[in-house]
């Protein structure tokens, strides 16, 4: 999958929008919202498999997490929340679903004081094609992390990585926090294997704590691998074994390439593989696709 696939093309279908389902191309949100003026919002994207949802109770937790730090309340709860989901959702069967909340109508002034009730939004996309065994190409450069302790809508800078990686060829970027570390990438977080061990930077590197990150620490840990999170320096990652970056949309996706040079033999790692088929299986007994 390129960050291109995974884009999708939502514009067909019905979409939730406060309370309702109307169809995409009639539904409307006030030039006033503050999630457009101001990126002043939070969002989670859940993945389906076979039309049940996976994970949602952590994508719910971490929701509650982003909008208690910017301070925007929340009207459902974790089975409301599955609710709109699976409502937006329909008969897709694979498919990611995107909740995204904002601070809702306000003047135009980043004062939140003035905002009305928040706008619920979610919107259903096909889950990306991910070619595992081609896996995908990384850029590093200078871009780094803002903000990462909620899942807010303020993604420009995630968005510039994004595109000048895009520009290079490759496929996501690696952000690095304010003291140079290796944090994650625009969209997904890394890992690496050094020496047989795997490792990945810890959550006060500055990265959003991804829900599938946590999956496969979980895996790891019981299957009882060497893992460690620990600070990784960007001259590490030319050195490493195998790459990989997690992500609802990713899973486990092999890193092949990394600014253009080969990684571990641009074909997936042992480790990765083995974690690739411990997530799979986890997917299937979760929702049984
Ligand atoms: N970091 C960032 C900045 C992201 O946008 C995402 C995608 N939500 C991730 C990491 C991966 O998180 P998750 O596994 O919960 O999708």
């Amino acid at each position: 999958m390129s960050a291109q696939d995974a884009a999708g093309a939502p514009m067909e279908g019905v979409v939730y929008l406060n309370g309702r389902l109307v169809p995409a191309a009639e539904a409307r949100v006030s030039v006033f919202d503050r999630g457009f003026l101001f990126g002043d919002g939070v969002f989670e994207t859940v993945r389906a498999y076979g039309g049940r949802l996976f994970m949602a109770e952590a994508h719910y937790a971490r929701l509650v997490r982003s909008a208690a730090w910017a301070g925007i309340p929340l009207a459902f709860d974790g089975a409301g929340f599955a609710r709109i989901l699976e409502q937006t959702l329909g008969d897709r069967r694979d498919a990611l679903v995107r909740l995204t909340v904002t601070r809702g109508e306000g003047p135009p002034v980043p004062d939140p004081a003035g905002a009305g009730a928040p706008t619920v939004l979610a919107v259903a996309r096909p889950a990306p094609e991910a070619d595992f065994e081609r896996g995908i190409a990384l850029a590093t450069g200078p871009w780094r992390v803002v903000d990462a302790e909620a899942k807010t809508l303020s993604y420009s800078s995630a968005v510039v990585a994004l595109g000048e990686a895009r520009r290079r060829g490759a496929d996501e970027a690696v952000r690095l926090n304010p003291a140079g570390e290796v944090a994650e990438g625009s969209v997904s977080n890394l890992f690496g294997v050094w020496a047989g061990t795997l490792a990945t930077p810890p959550r006060d590197a500055g990265i959003l704590a991804g829900v599938t990150r946590g999956v496969v620490l979980d895996l790891a840990r019981r299957a009882g691998l060497c893992v460690v999170e620990r600070t990784i320096r960007p001259e590490a990652l030319r050195k490493a074994e195998e790459l990989f970056v997690t992500s609802t949309g990713w899973e486990v996706m092999p890193v092949a390439v990394l600014d253009g040079a080969p990684v571990g033999g641009g074909k997936p790692g042992p480790v990765t593989a083995r974690l690739a088929a411990m997530f799979r299986d986890k997917v299937k007994e979760a929702t049984g696709a």
